[in-house]
């Protein structure tokens, strides 16, 4: 019988794979609590509307990536991304009337039912900011900065930021913009691609970004957005260019950076790395002014930005010595010879552990050099070595296995305080 595989796109995590997923999720943890941002925790299917209505019907991904799914009589959702549940929570839950400037950080998965390939999953998973309540181009300089911070946290010091302004939904701001942008492209029309010639109707701006050659080619020398912005966005762009010089956080502006989704007003940025190939954003954020009031909320201002980790850990693994970095290393190993010695030191683990080391050992019947091998390859600073020699005298060895190499023998009803000091030392 053949057996069932995972759905394509979709995948599995072991091992180093897992510790680097879960050191992505906690570091972000950590910086996110001292950036002041308290976690929230979302479901992952909402009502579908909510995310037609919060990223937009003409979006890619409403129109055509989502997992939609009719069980009885309600039309739910997997959520494709985390912003609109987190607004949803707020909104309903009226945190915005108990405090004042709201800051909040969740992960989970996100599914969006893309063809997959190297860095495009149809299950990834995200971390995220929102900081709602306020316009102040500082707070968009805060959550750009701290992205750039938690990747540095993680090791990944060479992400470059791409920076760009969409302007508000405004009369004679973003509604112009689009307006000059039509009667640049109208001419143009037979050299874009056909799905950039559809978008020229239901999505104008996403042309901007097109990964199609041709199309970059005729967009390279379209009128910018951050040059017909009005000028209060104008004013805010400028502030939020100005403390980024200041914090000497690098960027690079472009034109053809517009965010796929349909809640962005003025600042928008990505996060990019080499490492990824045509798929190089590792993360990406920006304003989002105008959701409250779409999601039926009041006027409320906002910014945040998500992160992708399984991007992140493609970035990761490209890096020369991350492996030897993230394996989960252990304390000790024990290693064992002989059903008594194998019983005993069982027990020696379990008491070990209890005290909060981290403690494995062999259960296939492997010979004493074998084992040693799983000792070095689990990256144990200890090995614990017990054969039936060792029993008899009641001792038991005790082997550096990281530092010096050395061994000696201790009695084993000392083993375990012996091991305690040790480590407390360390
Ligand atoms: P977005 O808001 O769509 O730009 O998504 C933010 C980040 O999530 C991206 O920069 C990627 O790192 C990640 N991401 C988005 N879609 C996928 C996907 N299909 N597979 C893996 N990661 C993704």
């Amino acid at each position: 019988m053949e057996i069932i595989r995972h759905i394509e796109g979709t995948r599995d995590y072991f091992a180093a794979d897992a510790a680097r997923f879960n050191r992505a999720l906690r570091v972000a943890a950590d910086i996110f609590a001292r950036y002041g941002y308290s976690q929230t925790i979302t479901p992952i299917f909402e009502n579908t509307a909510l995310f037609a209505r919060a990223i937009g019907e003409a979006t890619d991904i409403v129109s055509k990536e989502m997992y939609t799914f009719t069980p009885g009589s309600e039309t739910i959702t997997l959520r494709p991304e985390g912003t609109a549940g987190v607004i949803r929570a707020v909104l309903q839950h009226e945190i915005y009337k108990r405090t004042g400037l709201i800051k909040v950080w969740y992960a989970g998965p996100m599914f969006r039912r893309e063809r997959p390939q190297k860095g495009r999953q149809r299950q990834f998973h995200q971390v995220g900011v929102e900081a709602v309540g306020s316009a102040d181009p500082l707070l968009d300089v805060e959550v750009i900065a701290l992205g750039i911070r938690y990747y540095e946290a993680l090791g990944l010091n060479d992400v470059r930021l791409r920076l760009n302004t969409i302007g508000c939904l405004n009369e004679p701001c973003r509604p112009v913009y689009r307006q000059r942008l039509r009667q640049a492209l109208q001419p143009l029309l037979p050299r874009l691609c056909k799905v950039c010639q559809e978008r020229f109707d239901r999505n104008i701006l996403r042309i901007l970004d097109c990964k199609n050659s041709s199309c970059q080619e005729v967009v390279k020398d379209l009128p910018r957005s951050h040059e017909h912005t009005c000028d209060a966005c104008r004013e805010h762009f400028a502030r939020v260019r100005e403390s980024l010089e200041e914090q000497q956080i690098s960027y690079n502006l472009d034109h053809t950076l517009v965010r796929g989704l349909d809640y962005y007003t003025n600042t928008v940025f990505e996060y990019t790395h080499a490492a990824l190939g045509a798929q190089d954003a590792i993360g990406g954020g920006g304003r989002y002014d105008g959701l409250m009031k779409q999601l039926g909320g009041p006027d409320i201002p906002a910014v945040g930005f998500a992160l992708g980790i399984e991007r992140i850990m493609i970035a990761l693994a490209a890096m020369p010595e991350s492996k030897e970095a993230e394996a989960e290393a252990i304390d000790l190993y024990g290693i064992a010879l002989g059903d008594d010695s194998r019983k005993a030191m069982a027990k020696i683990l379990g008491q070990l552990r209890q005290a909060g080391l981290s403690a494995d050992m062999d259960y296939e019947g492997k010979s004493l050099k074998a084992q040693l091998r799983s000792a070095n390859k689990r990256g144990a600073r200890l090995a614990l070595i017990l054969g039936n020699n060792e029993l008899q005298r009641g001792e038991v060895i005790i082997k550096d296995l990281l530092h010096s190499g050395e061994q000696r023998s201790v009695l084993l009803a000392q083993c375990c305080d012996e091991i305690k000091t040790i480590f407390k030392c360390i």
